[in-house]
């Protein structure tokens, strides 16, 4: 439950209040502001200007307050990424959830955070040392296992590849049981990431070559049994969804 909000005006602010105890960053809030029995002190980021989203490079940078919504309508957001977002949450919670919000608060249901693994996408965090502020930035399959605590600023999406997302659900609207995500570089890199089960999605390739993606996929799912559906059903529909994302680049 929330029990303080702040909204600081700085970074800096912002760093020094969340290095205080039971303190969090506020996103959306669509998911910090649910009741729970342990008192938080939010820190609403709203003020401090992350909220762009500008191509720099072979990269779209993404500030960490963007909303799920601003990202979907923005020209330069690979279409399949859109799927990917549709599919994550309907309208209302898009148009407050944020992309780091939502990043955090994944688990392996989570078409968006599935998107992001397969495209390697980059993300800035910060932290205060003494008077000083500190970024470090980690790719997502290595932030995603983890989920250090730290401040998001930004996300940093490559633009210079080809992206596929497929997906099977129980109704179109719904979040999939099985989904692929599957980015190709120039240079033939080819990278499957998987969702639909379990804490967080998972990395099933990261090639130089497309060659043997049926079998990664497959064998990436064998013990993906849950209520859901069983392991021989995900295992069957990933290779499918690999090889039918893989037919879009051809
Ligand atoms: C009714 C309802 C129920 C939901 N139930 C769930 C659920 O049970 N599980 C689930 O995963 N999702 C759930 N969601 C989805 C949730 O809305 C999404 O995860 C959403 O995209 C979170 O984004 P946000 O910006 O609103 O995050 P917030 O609610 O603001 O924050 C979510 C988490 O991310 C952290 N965070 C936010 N911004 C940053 C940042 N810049 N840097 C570091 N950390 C940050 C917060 O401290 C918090 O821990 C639910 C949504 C609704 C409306």
């Amino acid at each position: 439950m929330i029990t303080t909000y702040h909204r600081p005006q700085t970074l800096a602010e912002a760093l020094t209040l969340l290095s205080q105890p039971n303190s969090l960053p506020l996103g959306g809030g669509t998911l910090l502001s649910h009741p729970t029995t342990d008192p938080v002190q939010a820190v609403d980021l709203q003020a401090l200007g992350l909220n762009s989203i500008n191509k720099k490079g072979n990269d779209l940078e993404i500030g960490a307050t963007a909303s799920l919504q601003s990202l979907l309508e923005n020209s330069a957001c690979p279409d399949a990424l859109k799927t990917a977002i549709k599919l994550e949450a309907p309208i209302n919670i898009r148009n407050s959830a944020t992309v780091a919000g939502t990043l955090v608060a994944s688990d392996g249901r989570s078409p968006f955070a599935t998107a992001l693994l397969s495209m390697d996408t980059r993300i800035e965090q910060v932290t205060l040392a003494g008077l000083k502020i500190e970024s470090k930035i980690l790719n997502s399959g290595e932030f995603l296992p983890l989920r250090p605590a730290n401040l998001i600023i930004k996300i940093l999406l490559p633009l210079n590849t080809k992206f596929a997302f497929d997906f099977v659900s129980r109704t179109p609207a719904d979040k999939p049981i099985v989904c692929a995500a599957l980015t190709q570089w120039a240079s033939g890199r080819t990278r499957l990431a998987l969702g639909g089960y379990g804490r967080s999605p998972m990395l099933a390739m990261d090639g130089t070559e497309a060659d043997g993606l049926e079998t990664a996929a497959r064998n990436a799912y064998h013990e993906a049994n849950d209520e859901w559906a069983s392991a021989e059903y995900r295992m069957d529909m990933a290779a499918t969804l690999a090889k039918r994302c893989l037919e879009t680049f051809q």
